[in-house]
């Protein structure tokens, strides 16, 4: 992808992670104007507003349209911040444009469709707009990288992404699984693509917004995404994420900027140190996960003679049980230790299902 640095986008954010923050969605005049007063402060750089709501369930509150692009147009003028809005149109793209609109952004419901982004893209062609492009709902890299290179081949180069988390079936802490390991990866093949995390999406809660954000500036992330609103409670949607604008604003002031590199030259050496030990210790690692899979291979073959069923879920449970506990112990969260065991635990049943053939 062809990518202009963000500190050439003009958003004069001084080195600092960029900063959006404004309502999920644009409810009044006042109710926009209000809370970008608010919002008025150093860390903040772009005041956002969704005028089009991709809603899960029809009947509810799905936007206020083409007069809130107005609004954002007024909130630009009063305050001097530049303004963004969600797109998934062409239609839409071509009214955000007429309005000024500085920075649109595609949601995740649209990054999912290569039509509705393609056809975005060819109406962006030609525009010098910042795009944004959120993940797509379903954890697939693939096709979040997919979506940035239709807007990218459509010559926009002032390009992002926004980390929003991930939905799953299975009810977890978040609204949206962060799966941390798809923005790393896609931070590890395109190094000069700013990505911006989206705590209030990924939380689904504003208490967790401080925390995500943090884990987000952490994995050296360019920037965040907060959804803020006047009167969070009377939110017409995604009230429980929204916090006020004065909470936005001390969110981040509060967060720890990392630095990019170590200091000097006392810490690589020690960097270098500990990595070699990191290097020994998964050598080590693979050697014992290669033992285990000998002795699960002898299980297969006697379970074969003896015609005995590959999955024995008593025996599973009590693995499960028994490496939890000593995982908890030894200071692991109970997550990682069921993963990496249901890991292990599937590549043994795949080892013995062929053995018994
Ligand atoms: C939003 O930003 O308000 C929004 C609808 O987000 P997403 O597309 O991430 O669900
Ligand atoms: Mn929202």
């Amino acid at each position: 992808m062809k990518l202009m640095s963000m500190d050439k986008w003009g958003l004069n954010t001084n080195g600092m992670p960029l900063g959006i923050a404004g309502p999920c969605s644009a409810e009044t005049e006042q109710q926009m104007l209000d809370t970008a007063e608010g919002l008025k402060h150093k860390n903040i750089h772009v005041f956002r507003a969704g005028v089009w709501k991709p809603r899960t369930r029809p009947n509810s509150f799905e936007g206020v349209g083409e007069i809130g692009l107005e609004w954002l147009a007024k909130v630009k003028k009063q305050t001097k911040i530049p303004v963004a809005t969600e797109v998934a149109s062409a239609e839409h793209v071509r009214l955000a444009i007429k309005h000024g609109i500085d920075v649109l952004w595609i949601g995740a419901r649209t990054s999912v469709n290569p039509f509705a982004v393609q056809e975005i893209a060819d109406a962006l062609r030609g525009s010098d707009k910042i795009v944004l492009v959120k993940n797509p709902i379903n954890p697939d890299l693939e096709l979040w990288i997919g979506a940035m290179e239709r807007i990218n081949q459509a010559g926009i180069k002032k390009l992002g992404a926004i980390h929003r988390g991930f939905s799953t079936y299975e009810k977890v802490n978040f609204r949206n699984a962060p799966k941390w390991q798809i923005p790393i990866e896609l931070k590890r093949r395109y190094p000069d693509l700013p990505i911006i995390c989206d705590p209030s999406h990924i939380g689904g809660s504003r208490d967790l917004i401080f925390e995500i954000s943090q884990t987000a500036l952490n994995l050296e992330m360019h920037g965040l995404m907060i959804e803020s609103h006047v009167d969070p409670n009377c939110a017409l949607s995604d009230a429980k994420q929204q916090v006020k604008p004065i909470v936005a604003r001390e969110i981040t002031e509060k967060l720890l900027l990392r630095n990019h590199d170590l200091k000097g030259k006392g810490h690589l050496n020690q960097l270098k140190n500990l990595r070699d030990q990191i290097d020994e210790l998964d050598h080590i690692l693979i050697s014992v996960f290669a033992q285990r899979m000998d002795r699960v291979n002898d299980i297969g073959k006697l379970k074969k003679e003896d015609n005995v069923a590959v999955l024995q879920s008593d025996r599973w449970s009590e693995i499960l049980e028994d490496r939890t506990s000593l995982g908890l112990k030894s200071g692991m969260s109970e997550i990682f230790i069921k993963k990496i065991f249901e890991a292990i635990h599937q590549e043994s049943i795949n080892k013995q299902i062929v053995i018994v053939k």
